[in-house]
């Protein structure tokens, strides 16, 4: 059977950056991913990537921005580390030769981002994941790093309490492999196609948190989702903050600038959840354009535009047929980005011995109730590289356990259960409706009663889930296959977010309740825990570690 030291699931920004430490560290590592590399969503990633290098920037303020954008349920142990090893880590990217956008002294440049107190964002151009994604893979092939690309991890194998490897499919032959491994670190990115309007990549289905349930590790913070306040009408398609940070405001039906009335002094750079939660009201209130607010871009002349926001006019145009140098665009919120996730330490180690997380999959948690633009690629890649140095720790301190044999059969058994059926429900219907019931009932604004319509539709997805078939029985690219294996952690996912909505009866950044629309730090300053115990999500409740800033008020 084939062994590895250290295995990482995932080729986003975190698992490379992940695989890059154990390599220098001299261990074998490979890395499983379901597309190519440079196909991760991490590529889709925009507008950019934090860290107080700026001269009159700190660390410490950086910090604050980030517990404060959490709505105070971010842990702020894990908050200092990121923030205080921010810059170390742009330099090293810099010095590897990540294409920066520069300024006019040849610094790299920073421009202002949602929520931040400072223009602390580094970017290339609008196109920062494409830059960074493909310069880790440049590095990993330089390594040598293996790697099983269009292979789907289906299974983390658990012996006497560690983990000892994975069970994956070759996605080009549909041939079942074991794959042993010392160390696990999973870097699946988030779950944002749980929800119809998303600008996440039709890859990401939260798989990664669902291998992490089954293993034993629980989950953290999943009611937490967050709307990107600009996505594009009929696609969803994301238009980075850079372009409210580069100037670009929001205007309603009536010509109005509106974030006037809900953030005097931040405006459109107020933290997201409040920026999608004014919007989202306008159009409610009957201030919309076909569900839709406008983001003008035109005063920024097209010089700018096309110096600083080039891949945003090339989507407007080709997706929607509008030119920002000449008309606004219309924009609505989205779901956009998966706070919680599988609760790690700060070394990204998960309560599983030998199990590892990093990236959007993980909840350390620096983001809490809602993440800062551009601090998501930041977390990939300080807490990526955290995980791969003590997951190598590990593989060194432990050896390769027995592979039990049972495991295999009984997940190519499942796998056979859902081929073999003769007739039945096409997953893509339960897909569609779970995807609308989660926009229409748990998207910006929810309460109790669209939470528990929302618990009992999902109810009856998973039932009918049990009777799901396939048209295409093959082995070869069976994607129907893996779309339904991609269904059921969908179905487990949504199920988490609207369980900790409905019992979280308080309003905290993402997580905005009509019926309890204010913050409730007496009841309710605490992370919420997933487990899977008997195929049944339990919940259980965890300390928020605070060092320095006590809970204030939020306003921007
Ligand atoms: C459109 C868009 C723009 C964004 N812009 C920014 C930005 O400007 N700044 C910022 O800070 N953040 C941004 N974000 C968020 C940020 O890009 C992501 O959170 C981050 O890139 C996630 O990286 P990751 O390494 O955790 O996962 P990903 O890049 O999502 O990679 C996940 C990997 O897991 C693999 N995988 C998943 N499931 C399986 C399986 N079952 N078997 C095998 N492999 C599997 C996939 O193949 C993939 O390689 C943006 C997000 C989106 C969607």
């Amino acid at each position: 059977m084939v062994s590895h030291d250290v295995l990482i699931i995932g080729a986003g920004l975190a698992g490379m950056r992940a695989a890059i430490e154990a390599a220098r560290q001299g261990l074998n590592a490979a890395i499983v991913t379901k597309v190519h590399p440079v196909r991760s969503h991490s590529v889709a990633a925009q507008g950019g990537i934090n860290a107080a290098i700026g001269e009159n920037d700190s660390w410490d303020a950086h910090a604050f921005d980030t517990v404060k954008g959490s709505d105070y349920l971010g842990d702020q142990d894990a908050i200092e580390i990121m923030c205080k090893e921010a810059p170390k880590d742009i330099l090293e990217l810099d010095s590897m030769g990540a294409i920066f956008s520069r300024d006019e002294k040849g610094r790299i440049a920073q421009r202002p981002f949602g929520g931040a107190g400072f223009p602390r964002t580094c970017f290339a151009a609008d196109r920062t994941g494409h830059a960074l994604l493909h310069l880790l893979y440049e590095q990993v092939v330089k390594c040598g790093i293996g790697i099983y690309e269009e292979w789907f991890v289906l299974s983390i194998v658990i012996e006497d309490e560690k983990v000892c490897g994975i069970i994956a499919m070759d996605i080009r032959t549909g041939i079942l492999h074991r794959l042993q491994a010392k160390a696990i670190i999973l870097a699946t990115g988030g779950y944002g196609r749980v929800y119809r309007n998303s600008t996440n990549a039709l890859i990401n289905t939260g798989d990664g948190m669902n291998l992490a349930l089954d293993a034993g590790a629980p989950l953290m913070d999943m009611e937490f989702v967050q709307f990107h306040p600009t996505t594009l009408k009929t696609t969803g398609i994301l238009v980075t903050e850079g372009a409210r940070g580069e100037g670009a405001y929001l205007l309603n039906s009536i010509g109005q600038r509106f974030m006037s009335k809900y953030a005097p002094n931040a405006l459109e750079l107020a933290s997201r959840d409040v920026v999608s939660r004014a919007e989202q009201q306008e159009i409610e209130e009957g201030r919309g354009i076909d569900g839709c607010v406008l983001l003008d871009l035109r005063h920024l002349g097209e010089e700018k535009i096309k110096e600083r926001l080039p891949q945003i006019r090339s989507l407007a145009i080709d997706f929607e047929g509008i030119d920002p140098v000449k008309e606004p665009i219309p924009i609505k919120p989205g779901a956009h980005y998966s706070m919680g996730g599988i609760k790690t330490d700060l070394s990204g180690a998960t309560k599983v011995k030998g199990l590892f997380a990093a990236g959007e999959c993980a909840c350390v948690s620096v983001h809490g109730a809602n993440r800062l633009g551009g601090n998501s690629l930041l977390d990939t890649i300080v807490f990526g590289r955290r995980a791969g140095i003590s997951a190598s720790i590990y593989a060194k301190e432990n050896n390769i356990k027995e592979f039990p044999d049972y495991q295999l059969k009984e997940t190519a058994h499942s796998i056979a259960v859902i081929t073999n059926r003769r007739q039945g429900e096409r997953g893509s219907v339960i897909r569609d409706e779970l995807a609308n019931i989660m926009i229409k009932n748990v998207g910006v604004f929810r309460d109790k009663e669209r939470l528990f319509a929302a618990k009992e539709k999902i109810k009856e997805l998973k039932e009918r889930y049990n009777h799901v078939y396939l048209e295409d029985k093959g082995d070869i690219f069976n994607t129907e296959l893996l779309e339904t294996i991609e269904l059921k952690n969908l179905l487990t996912i949504a199920e988490c977010i609207v369980l900790g909505a409905i019992n979280r009866t308080e309003s905290r950044g993402a997580h905005f309740r009509l019926d309890y629309p204010k913050r409730d730090d007496e009841t309710w300053l605490k992370h919420t825990m997933f487990y899977k115990k008997d195929d049944e999500i339990k919940i259980d409740y965890k300390d928020v570690a605070i060092t320095k800033h006590k809970p204030m008020e939020r306003k921007y």
